[in-house]
């Protein structure tokens, strides 16, 4: 029922017509078919009285002076009230023109005269029943639609016969999209972010395909860029006959239930003091990583960290102070583990650390994908030197140190509960060998480590100590047998080990940064070598120096460069540069600004070990190269191996065509040396000319000019 009518017993009609007989007969004959009747004379009239008796219906006339019947029509459906009443026109001219325009200005319907007042009464109530019908149905669309702004949820349908979609208000505000356009399918999938398009298509798709429901969860972008997450259901509507007709969906905004969700998952799988990972979700990332790491062949490591007489702590301050010191650590940790995974990693890669409290004063640390052991005693040293700072807690001086277990993975069980316990255990033994230490759970492994940090202690000194020498090997022009350069490759002379190896202490220096100051060394080293055998009557030289990986852009090397071929005064040709791929593949804007400078300054760059690594011909194309090395591998086995000769056929042939010079390491027999003359490479160096040797039997090779 409408509200008007709600209120009154009879319905009320109003009748506008000039014709006094015509109003009292049409409003007798209304009377008795159980209406209320007031009545008005012109539009003008029935327009006031309209609005001060809200009638149920209105019989119209068309013909009237002063204000006509379509005018009067219109301007009651202007009227917010006005929308709804019944308007009946009456119309004195049967013709098509008067019926189409009373429809145009809002009336329900139209009677011509002569009327048949009998028939009136039941139209007029035919009118009102259709009226309230309508009305009724307008109000639960929009109680629907507020529903649905409400429960932030919209529906949609997909006539699946001619793939017509429609979307209901809610929908639309949902996806951000225009009401007022017509939307498509497309549209209506576009605020889906990319990561999700595929699967939320793919899944609608399937759905229409195979006419079956569909339930799926998804992110959308709205227009103004915020980021939602959407539940979209839908369920095939068939009808009477059993043809899928329609796919029927609800699509809600679920953005407020997945903030609830996360703060769920917060509480479940948090430390609510610390904010690190609590155990449930430890052992979860550990059963992933023990799974990742099988598939990817990788190491990792877990830190196993108690701390030392804390219970102490608790009792000599507080709980509270005991509290806040647990909390300090866990921020520590964080950072710590942090900045050591830079040094430990010189290379980008998906380092993904979790740092877990285990309850009380135990704290855990999965280290993952670390190359070797010895990375996880550089985090367990950095953690047990950081612990030792003390911490100012609300005025109290507080410090504790801490004692580490480490266990590797696969090497110390390839089960997370065995790695749990073998890092468990060994922890004890750090407490029992006096607490403040880490110590592996294999024992071999703390010998090598103490091994390698000896090393590492001592290479700290090794340069001011002046025990680094430079040996020379001497470069050969494989056509003349002239020596046309040198490589100079560094060695340690080590005071108590005797020589040791590059291979041996360079990647050391590579990690803890001590390279910047030895390619600074070998770069003068060179280069005053170079001046002292033009002093003695040789010809300088071309002396080519390596440049290992270490973040190269921020070794100030152009500067290294310049003052030391200043100092001597030496020209660019007296330099070469040898860099390896993994230069390259590092961070690449900063690198090549680098090596375009290198080339600014007219240096030759060459790119060592070439056919180890990634070998890439983009490498090539990309950096400013203007030297290949063929690796020794290739040349050694290059009069065995079928397929490493054509390796190298096709290396010189590609290098050669991109305007490059091609040097082949490692010969050591007259065979390979005649092949890879056969195959141009211009130029060589290897044990059978010469190994690296002293400045002084460099000097003694140079006099006599060929080999
Ligand atoms: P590399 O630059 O590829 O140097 C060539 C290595 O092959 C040298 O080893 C050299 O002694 C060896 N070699 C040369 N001819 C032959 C041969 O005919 N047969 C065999 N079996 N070996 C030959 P070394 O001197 O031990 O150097 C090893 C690596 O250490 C070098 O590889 C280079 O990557 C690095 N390195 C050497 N000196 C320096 C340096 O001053 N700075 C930096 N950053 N790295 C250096
Ligand atoms: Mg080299
Ligand atoms: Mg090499």
């Amino acid at each position: 029922m409408t509200f008007n009518t709600s209120l009154r017993k009879k319905p009320l009609v109003l009748v506008v017509d000039d014709d006094l007989s015509l109003r009292l007969s049409i409003g007798a004959a209304m009377e008795k078919a159980g209406f209320q009747v007031i009545d008005a004379e012109n539009g003008r009239e029935g327009l006031t009285l309209f609005q001060s008796k809200k009638p149920d219906l209105i019989l119209l006339d068309v013909m009237m002076p002063e204000m006509d019947g379509f005018e009067t029509c219109a301007a009651i459906r202007k009227l917010p009230e006005g929308k709804y009443t019944q308007i009946l026109m009456v119309t004195g001219l049967d013709d098509i023109q008067s019926t189409e325009r009373s429809f145009e200005v809002g009336a329900n319907d139209f009677v011509a005269k002569p009327l048949n007042l009998m028939l009136l009464g039941h139209r007029g109530k035919y009118m009102l029943r259709a009226g309230q019908a309508f009305q009724e149905l307008n109000k639960s669309k929009r109680r629907l639609a507020k529903t649905q702004e409400l429960a932030h949820l919209g529906n949609w349908d997909f006539d699946l016969l001619n793939m017509n979609l429609h979307c209901s208000p809610e929908t639309c505000r949902l996806l951000g999209l225009s009401e007022a356009s017509h939307i498509t399918y497309k549209d209506f999938l576009s605020p889906v972010i990319a990561q999700d398009q595929g699967r939320a298509k793919e899944v609608i798709d399937r759905a229409i395909r195979t006419k079956t429901p569909f339930s799926i969860n998804y992110r959308i972008v709205l227009p103004d860029g915020v980021l939602q997450h959407v539940l979209n259901r839908g369920e095939i509507f068939f009808n009477a006959n059993g043809e899928a007709e329609t796919l029927l969906g609800a699509i809600q905004n679920v953005t407020q239930l997945k903030r609830a969700e996360e703060e769920i998952r917060m509480l479940a799988f948090y430390d609510g003091l610390t904010g690190l990972a609590n155990r449930m979700l430890f052992m979860a990332r550990l059963e992933q990583e023990i799974t990742a790491s099988k598939r990817h062949k990788r190491n990792f490591a877990l830190l196993f960290l108690d701390l030392d007489h804390f219970k102490r702590i608790n009792d000599t301050f507080s709980h509270h102070i005991g509290d806040l010191l647990l909390k300090n650590i866990a921020e520590n940790l964080r950072e710590n583990i942090r900045s050591s995974d830079a040094v430990s990693k010189p290379a980008p890669d998906h380092s993904d650390t979790l740092i877990a409290r285990l309850g009380g004063d135990e704290f855990i640390i999965l280290l993952s994908d670390i190359s070797e052991p010895e990375n996880a005693a550089i985090v367990a040293r950095r953690i047990l030197q950081e612990m030792q700072k003390s911490h100012n807690l609300e005025g109290h001086e507080v410090s504790v140190t801490t004692s580490i277990g480490i266990s590797i993975f696969p090497t110390d069980g390839e089960e997370g509960e065995a790695l749990l316990q073998h890092a468990d255990s060994a922890m004890y033994h750090a407490k029992d060998t006096g607490r403040n230490n880490y110590q592996f759970y294999k024992e071999s492994l703390n010998a090598a480590v103490l091994e390698r940090f000896s090393l590492e202690n001592d290479l700290k000194h090794a340069l001011k100590k002046n025990e680094f020498i430079l040996y020379y090997q001497p470069q050969i022009n494989l056509a003349t047998r002239e020596i046309v350069g040198a490589e100079a490759l560094i060695r340690w002379m080590h005071p108590k080990r005797g020589m040791v190896p590059p291979d041996k202490f360079i990647p050391i220096a590579e990690k803890n940064g001590l390279i910047i100051d030895i390619n600074k060394w070998v770069i003068q080293t060179a280069c005053e070598q170079n001046d002292i055998w033009r002093q003695n009557g040789l010809n300088p030289t071309r002396i080519a120096i390596n440049l290992s990986g270490y973040q190269l852009a921020r070794q100030n090397i152009i500067q290294t460069i310049e003052e030391a071929l200043q100092t001597r005064n030496l020209e660019a040709k007296h330099l070469e540069v040898e860099i390896t791929e993994n230069i390259l593949m590092q961070d690449t804007a900063d690198t090549i600004q680098v090596l375009n400078q290198l080339r600014d300054l007219n240096l030759k760059i060459a790119l060592d070990d070439f056919g180890t690594g990634y070998s890439s011909l983009s490498y090539l194309t990309n950096f400013p190269v203007d030297i290949i090395k063929i690796d020794r591998s290739f040349v050694m086995e290059c009069t065995e191996l079928k397929n490493n000769l054509v390796i190298i056929k096709a290396i010189i042939a590609m290098g050669h065509s991109l305007g490059m010079k091609i040097v082949a390491e490692g010969i050591e027999t007259r065979e390979q040396l005649e092949l890879l003359k056969g195959f141009n490479a211009d130029e060589g160096q290897g044990y059978y000319f010469s190994p690296p040797v002293s400045q002084d039997k460099f000097a003694a090779l140079l006099r006599h000019g060929h080999l």
